[in-house]
């Protein structure tokens, strides 16, 4: 090693890659989410990671902020947020004959039951001589999880068996909705009228429920009438919207996720330079390029070429193809000039470079990242690998 080469600038600290998580913007999320849904719960959805953002930090700030409940889909999410000590109530509704239903009712867990579950479910609660808290799951027409209207009245009466029998308490009954985000198509009200029917069968039969619940975030934002007792609000707590003709500023919430990262190199080229595997992008004059570090082991999408990256106030596309580690900015023919003020004087190297974040300096957002991909912005944040380091500011 020379011992005299200089160490390059750092720019404002920012680390080689990470997703920073502004706390306080979920907490602003779920007041606003909160104040919308009254008198109506609010269920802070943290499956998946918390939709990427970190599923104990999201839990915590949601708490703290008002939220009344947690939901993820796998009991072995549920699991995770009981062993962190959080003991507010949680809901798990996805399961297969491999769920551990015995450690969700040791841990007093809420879980769905679509139908075959309920034996699982009681033999479970028998075992750890405690009772299941259960909330047996409608499918009003979304054609997924629940159970068939056509199904429905056995199962409630054979749930009502074994809650008369002590193994455990029907205390919900709930439904997803198929296309809230498109609030003007009408299957959303034959679910709801199939939700209500569901309803008064299992209360009639002898159910007596805590919460009926069925509005996911485009639900609670569109359609009151599908309030109930309860919404189960994922996306919008991140701050993201549902709806494609609308923004998050529009709906009054803030984008909870930056991505960013540091240009990890500069270079001239000339006309005629091909850019990453393919050559599918050739300069069509000299021009400047900018090496992003991220890619799609980072769960930057592959075929989001055209995605944008700001770079010291100023937005760029990708340009070629977005490979495993890293992907290719063009910051055009001045893109030397744009950097006179840099800490690497002319050189964008060692720059912040953001992918997305929640747009107040007018830069790239989650969407356009989703639009390039072809895909919804729920699955552009949920994919950002855990080579992504999750940092966190703010809070509650
Ligand atoms: C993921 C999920 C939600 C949350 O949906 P958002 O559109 O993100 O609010 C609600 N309910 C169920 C059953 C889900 O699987």
């Amino acid at each position: 090693m020379n011992p005299t080469v200089e160490p390059l600038p750092v720019h404002g600290h920012v680390p080689e890659r990470q997703a920073v998580i502004n706390l306080s913007a979920i907490a602003h999320n779920i007041g606003t989410l909160r104040s919308i849904a009254a008198p109506a719960k609010l269920m802070a959805v943290v499956k998946a990671d918390a939709y990427g953002h970190g599923m104990l930090p999201v839990a915590r700030t949601a708490l703290a902020a008002g939220a009344d409940w947690l939901g993820t889909a796998h009991v072995s999410e549920a699991l995770q947020l009981r062993a962190a000590g959080i003991d507010a109530p949680v809901l798990a509704w996805l399961h297969t004959p491999s769920t551990d239903f015995a450690a969700a009712v040791a841990a007093g867990i809420d879980v769905g039951c679509s139908g075959w579950e309920l034996e699982h479910i009681a033999a479970a609660a028998r075992a750890q001589e405690r009772p299941a808290r259960i909330h047996l799951k409608i499918d009003t027409g979304l054609g997924r999880n629940g159970c068939s209207m056509a199904g429905w009245d056995a199962l409630v009466s054979d749930a009502i068996a074994y809650q008369d029998e002590g193994l455990l308490r029907v205390v919900g009954v709930f439904s997803h909705l198929a296309v809230a985000d498109e609030p003007h198509r009408p299957e959303t009200d034959a679910q709801l009228e199939v939700f209500r029917e569901a309803v008064a069968i299992a209360e009639d039969a002898g159910a007596d429920l805590e919460v009926r619940h069925i509005a996911n975030t485009p639900a609670t934002l569109s359609r009151p009438d599908a309030h109930f007792d309860l919404v189960r609000t994922g996306l919008g707590i991140y701050g993201l919207s549902p709806f494609e003709d609308r923004t998050s500023a529009q709906l009054g919430l803030v984008p909870a996720m930056t991505l960013q990262t540091r240009v990890a190199l500069c270079k001239d080229v000339p006309a005629g330079q091909g850019v990453s595997y393919g050559l599918n992008f050739v300069s069509n004059r000299p021009t400047t390029l900018g090496l992003i570090p991220l890619g799609y082991a980072d769960g930057i999408p592959r075929v989001a070429t055209g995605g944008p990256v700001r770079v010291n106030g100023t937005t760029y596309p990708v340009v070629g193809r977005i490979a495993m580690d890293q992907m290719v900015i063009d910051l055009g023919p001045d893109g030397r000039a744009g950097f006179s003020g840099a800490e690497v004087p002319g050189s964008a190297l060692g720059c912040a470079a953001v992918l997305f974040g929640d747009g107040s300096d007018g830069g790239p957002l989650v969407e356009q990242w989703a639009e390039a991909a072809g895909t919804v912005n729920y699955e552009v944040v949920t994919r950002i690998s855990g080579r992504v380091p999750r940092s966190y500011v703010g809070g509650a």
